[in-house]
């Protein structure tokens, strides 16, 4: 059985996700302690155990330690089974994250449809828009296809958001050339806020992620939006388009941030790609490790930012799949390529 230890690099929840997805994927079983030992509250939280919970019910696996505030779990996969799937995290956590740990085993079990509740738009995870114009399409250039449905928006503390994604059977997987620098001379910005919010605080975001893309000579085409949650939420993203590459950046609003604060946060991680002649956003790069790692062919990401939580992802990689090569050039937290030679298991 392969001994994972969740403290090395990042020390967090992704060394879970990558190792579920990959264990279900390779039928090899896995032993993980120190789990999320790097974060504040160490040990499986509501999120990951749903992640957990998600995958047992995929792969037919037999699991122990999953239980709120364990340290170590044990995962023996079975049989995958496609079909349709409802999961709920119970929280606000990350149903976005728990999105990116099935779909692949989903697409590889002859297709399916996950039904994840849970925050749609909560922090430190990829939002329901990234997900839907920023991963997926470039994840569907590789081969994968599908859809993806906002039904209930989900901001924290109360969550209680819904997706649904329809996700078809895989016919094979190829690598990827992400390296021309994105030049999307019109990246859109989404400013959303809840209905129980003024609508000056959509209008300020909208103007302020306007200005700054104006001022780098951009034309961003603007789409706002007032929706029906749970408890008030606000967000801004900014999404350009390569040939193949997307990138995006967003922010969520909080209770005495300025909407301009929002906004500029939202922008950050975009306007780097821009800074940096990057075809992806630091995100992306480390979301499209895995796909990369399991198709046929060469992936090569130019990324503004190699991150902790990359190199981290690149680690479980290999420890589950030895005859994969990643290749990063650069040093940590600064711009720079990594080439992934995937072994063709799709
Ligand atoms: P934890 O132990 O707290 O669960 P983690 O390793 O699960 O930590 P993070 O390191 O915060 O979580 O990141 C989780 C994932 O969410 C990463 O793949 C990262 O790329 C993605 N992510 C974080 N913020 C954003 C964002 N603003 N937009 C898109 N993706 C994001």
């Amino acid at each position: 059985m392969l001994i994972l230890d969740g403290s090395y690099g990042e020390g967090g929840g992704q060394i879970l996700r990558t190792a579920l997805t990959l264990s279900l994927l390779t039928g090899k079983a896995f032993h993980l302690v120190n789990i999320r030992a790097g974060r504040p509250r160490p040990g499986l939280r509501p999120q990951h155990l749903a992640c957990v919970k998600g995958a047992a019910r995929l792969g037919q696996a037999e699991v122990q330690g999953a239980e709120k505030g364990s340290r170590e779990l044990v995962f023996r996969p079975g049989r995958l089974r496609g079909g349709a799937y409802t999961l709920d995290i119970g929280t606000a956590g990350a149903t976005g994250l728990l999105f990116q740990t099935l779909y692949l085993p989903l697409a590889r079990a002859g297709g399916g449809r996950l039904i994840l509740r849970g925050g749609t738009h909560v922090p430190a995870s990829p939002c329901f828009h990234y997900l839907e114009r920023v991963f997926w399409p470039v994840v569907c250039a590789m081969g994968l296809s599908g859809e993806l449905h906002l039904r209930r928006y989900g901001f924290y503390p109360a969550g209680g958001g819904e997706i649904r994604a329809d996700i078809a059977p895989v016919r094979g997987l190829s690598g990827l050339d992400l390296r021309a620098p994105l030049t999307d001379p019109s990246p859109v910005v989404l400013s959303v806020i809840t209905a129980d919010l003024p609508g000056h605080i959509r209008e300020r975001q909208a103007r302020r992620a306007e200005s700054l893309l104006q001022a780098r000579g951009l034309s961003p085409v603007l789409e706002t939006a007032t929706v029906k949650a749970s408890s008030p939420g606000t967000f801004v993203g900014v999404v350009g388009r390569g040939e193949t590459a997307r990138a995006g950046g967003f922010a969520l609003g909080a209770r005495g941030k300025p909407a301009e604060r929002v906004a500029e946060e939202a922008l950050r991680p975009y306007l780097e790609v821009m800074d940096a002649e990057a075809a992806v956003d630091e995100y992306l790069a480390d979301q499209l490790l895995l796909p990369a790692a399991l198709a046929s062919g060469k992936t090569v990401l130019r990324t503004p930012r190699l991150t902790r939580h990359l190199l981290t992802n690149a680690w479980v990689i290999e420890r589950f799949l030895p005859e994969v090569r990643i290749e990063i050039r650069g040093e940590e937290g600064k711009s720079g390529e990594v080439e992934i030679r995937g072994v063709a298991l799709f």
